[in-house]
C-alpha cells in the first residue's frame, strides 16, 4: 500500500485488474457510464479461466424466463442458493436463512442484478446470449428449487460447446476496443494507494509498466481471478489436498495481499470448486488441460483403490470431486483418493472426444494416460502398475489386494442396476441433472440410459482420476456493491472486487453450470455501476452513450 504521490503518471476514472467475464464487463460497463477507463491483464492474453469454460451462466430470474412466463420468485431462490451454499447452517425461518450476513446478502444481491446485469450486456452489445431452455440446475429435485429449469444462459455464438467461455472473452473483448478502452497486457495491478483517510485512490502497476502510478478517480476493480494456481497458498488455506487446478495459470491470488494491505476481512479460504482430474493429463499437459467436469458413456463405472463404486458417476463435478476426501477408519485416510474410471470397448468407441477431460479418447488421439487390457485380471495388473508410477501427491496409494475380487463384485451389482434401471447404492441418473450430465457426449439406451452392464468381454480400459480444483472460493469479504469490507465492518472506499478474486458467497455449493461466470458478471455490474455513479451513489457520473452495437 502506497500514499498518494504529488504526482500522478496517468489518471483515470476506473482502473481494472484482469481481463475474465468479470473484468471486462465491469470496464464495458464503467465506459458505458461515461468512465475512462484502463484494464491492466498480467498476462499476454485476455481471457483468464473464463476463457478455457464453457461459458454457461446461471441467471437466475433472467429475461427469458420471464418473457416466458417462466416464475422464479425471489424467496425461493435465496433458499435454493442457501441451502446448497452452507447445507449445515441453513435454516428456512431464518431471516438470513441461517448464513452469516454478507452472504446473505452476497445471495440477494446475486438474484436482485442477475437479470439486470445480462440485459444490459446483452443491450450493450457486448455479450451474445441464449437461453439453454431445457437444462435442469444440478439440484433441481429438491422442494427449495421452484424454478429447476430455465436459468441457464449460453453463449449464442458457442453454441453448447466447450468454446462459449473462448466465445464469451471474445464478444466482451471486441466490446472494449469499441469503447477505446486500452488494456495493457503483461501488466499487472501491484499495489494500491490510498489517501489519509484510507480510501482507495490509485494503483501502482507492475511488469511491464513497473512502477507506473495511476490515479483512479472513481475507483479500482480487482477481477484477478482465484487463487487456484498458487500451490503454496493452497497448501496454506484449503482443507483438502488437492492434486491439480485447471485455472488460468495467472490466477495466483494477488488480490489477497493488496485487500489485505488496506485491511480487508476474509472468508471461506478453505473452500474451492472441484472436479475430478486426469492425473497423467495434468501432470504431462498442466496448464492447458481441463477437469474431468462430465464423465461419459453408460457402461463406465468408477471405483476406488478396493474396487468399490463410490458415488453416483452422472453427479455434477462438484460432487464427483467431494467423492475423492470421504474418510475411513478402518482402511485409511483417503481410501477414495485416486480413484479409477473403466469402460468397456462399446464406451471407448461410442463416447470418446477431446473436451472438458473426457477420460473416453478421441478417435486419432494419443491415449497415454488411458490404461487397456484384453481381461479385466491384466488390467487390475497394469492399474496397479501406473498407481506406483503417479506422483507422492497420492499418498503413494496401492491397489488393495482385493482390487479384482471387489470388482467383480461391483461388477456384478451393477449389471443388475443397469437392467432394473435404479441405482440402489448411489441414485446414478435418478434426477434430471444427472440424466443431462450422464447424456453430455451421447445419451445411452438402457431403462436408464446411463447405466449399461459392462460387456463380458474385452478389451477394457481404465484411467486414474485425481482430486481437481478449477476455483478457490475464498478472499476478501465484499458489500452487496462489490467493495470491499474491513474486519469492523466499515468499506474500502475506491477497492472492488469482483469475480473469484474475492470471497464467493456460494461457499460449498455448485447451484449449477455457470454460477462462476454469472457471478463474475453479475458483479462486475454492480461493481461498475457503483463505481461510475450507480444508483445509490448520489455523485453519478453523466451518463454517456452506450458502447456501439457490433
Ligand atoms: C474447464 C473449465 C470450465 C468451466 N466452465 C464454466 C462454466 O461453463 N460456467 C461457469 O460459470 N464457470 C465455469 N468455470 C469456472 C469459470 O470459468 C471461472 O470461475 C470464471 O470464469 C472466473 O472469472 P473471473 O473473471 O473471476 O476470473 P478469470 O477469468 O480467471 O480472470 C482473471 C484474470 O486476472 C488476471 N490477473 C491475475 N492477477 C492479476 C493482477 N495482479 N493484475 C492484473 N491481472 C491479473 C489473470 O491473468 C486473468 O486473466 C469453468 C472453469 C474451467 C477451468
Amino acid at each position: 500500500m502506497q500514499s498518494v504521490p504529488e504526482k500522478w503518471d496517468e489518471i483515470y476514472d476506473v482502473v481494472v485488474a484482469g481481463t475474465g467475464a468479470g473484468g471486462l464487463a465491469a470496464a464495458v460497463i464503467a465506459a458505458s457510464r461515461g468512465a475512462k477507463v484502463l484494464i491492466v491483464e498480467k498476462a499476454p492474453q485476455v481471457g483468464g479461466t473464463t476463457k478455457k469454460s464453457f461459458g454457461f451462466m446461471w441467471v437466475p430470474n433472467n429475461h427469458f424466463m420471464q418473457e416466458l412466463g417462466i416464475a422464479d420468485p425471489r424467496d425461493a431462490a435465496l433458499r435454493y442458493m442457501a441451502r446448497l451454499s452452507r447445507p449445515s447452517l441453513y435454516d428456512p425461518t431464518h431471516e438470513t436463512l441461517g448464513l452469516p450476513q454478507w452472504e446473505f446478502d452476497g445471495l440477494a444481491a446475486h438474484y436482485d442484478n442477475a437479470a439486470d446485469a445480462v440485459s444490459t450486456l446483452v443491450s450493450l452489445g457486448a455479450i451474445d446470449v441464449s437461453h439453454a431452455a431445457e437444462f435442469p440446475d444440478f439440484y433441481g429435485h429438491l422442494e427449495e428449487d421452484e424454478s429447476p429449469v430455465g436459468r441457464t444462459l449460453f453463449p449464442t455464438n458457442g453454441n453448447l460447446s466447450p468454446i462459449g467461455g473462448l466465445v464469451l472473452v471474445q464478444e466482451l473483448h471486441e466490446a472494449t476496443q469499441r469503447a477505446n478502452i486500452e488494456i495493457r497486457f503483461d501488466t499487472k495491478l501491484a499495489d494500491l494507494v490510498t489517501d489519509d483517510e484510507g480510501s482507495v485512490v490509485g494503483a501502482v502497476l507492475g511488469g511491464h509498466h513497473d512502477g507506473l502510478r495511476v490515479q483512479a478517480r472513481r475507483g479500482v476493480i480487482g477481477a484477478t481471478g482465484s487463487f487456484a494456481q498458487n500451490a503454496e497458498l493452497r497448501q496454506r488455506y484449503l482443507d483438502r489436498p488437492y492434486i491439480g487446478t485447471c485455472a488460468a495459470p495467472t490466477n495466483t491470488g494477488d488480490f489477497l495481499d493488496l485487500t489485505r494491505s488496506v485491511g480487508a476481512d476474509f472468508a471461506s479460504m478453505n473452500l474451492a470448486m472441484q472436479t475430478p482430474i486426469l492425473v497423467e493429463r495434468i501432470e504431462r499437459e498442466g496448464d492447458d488441460f481441463r477437469g474431468s467436469f462430465v464423465l461419459p458413456g453408460d457402461a463406465l463405472i468408477v471405483v476406488n483403490r478396493y474396487g468399490n463404486r463410490v458415488c453416483s458417476e452422472t453427479a455434477s463435478y462438484h460432487d464427483l470431486g467431494r467423492a475423492f476426501f470421504e474418510g475411513s477408519e478402518s482402511k485409511s485416510t483417503y481410501p477414495n483418493l485416486p480413484l479409477i474410471a473403466i469402460w468397456d470397448e462399446d464406451v471407448h468407441n461410442r463416447y470418446g472426444a477431446d473436451a472438458l477431460g473426457n477420460p473416453v479418447p478421441a478417435a486419432g488421439a494419443d491415449p497415454y494416460w488411458v490404461i487397456t487390457a484384453d481381461t479385466l485380471e491384466d488390467l487390475e495388473t497394469e492399474i496397479a502398475k501406473r498407481l506406483v508410477a503417479l506422483p507422492r501427491a497420492l499418498g503413494g496409494s496401492e491397489l488393495d489386494s482385493d482390487f479384482g475380487a471387489s470388482l467383480q463384485t461391483t461388477l456384478t451389482r451393477y449389471a443388475g442396476f443397469a437392467a432394473s434401471g435404479i441405482d440402489e447404492d448411489f441414485g446414478r441418473g435418478s434426477t434430471p441433472a444427472q440424466l443431462a450430465l450422464g447424456g453430455f457426449f451421447a445419451q445411452g439406451s438402457g431403462v436408464n440410459p446411463t447405466m449399461r452392464a459392462l460387456s463380458a468381454e474385452g478389451p477394457y480400459h481404465a484411467a486414474i482420476l485425481g482430486p481437481g480444483l478449477f476455483e478457490t472460493v475464498g478472499g476478501a469479504i465484499t458489500d452487496p456493491h462489490g467493495r470491499v469490507v474491513r474486519a469492523d465492518g466499515t468499506v474500502v472506499k475506491g477497492l472492488y472486487g469482483v469475480g473469484t478474486c474475492v470471497a464467493g458467497p456460494w461457499g460449498e455449493a455448485a447451484w449449477s453450470g455457470g454460477h462462476n461466470v454469472a457471478y463474475a458478471l453479475v458483479s462486475a455490474y454492480r461493481a461498475a455501476l457503483h463505481a461510475s455513479g450507480g444508483k445509490d451513489d448520489e455523485s453519478a457520473m453523466v451518463e454517456a452513450p452506450a458502447v456501439a452495437g457490433r
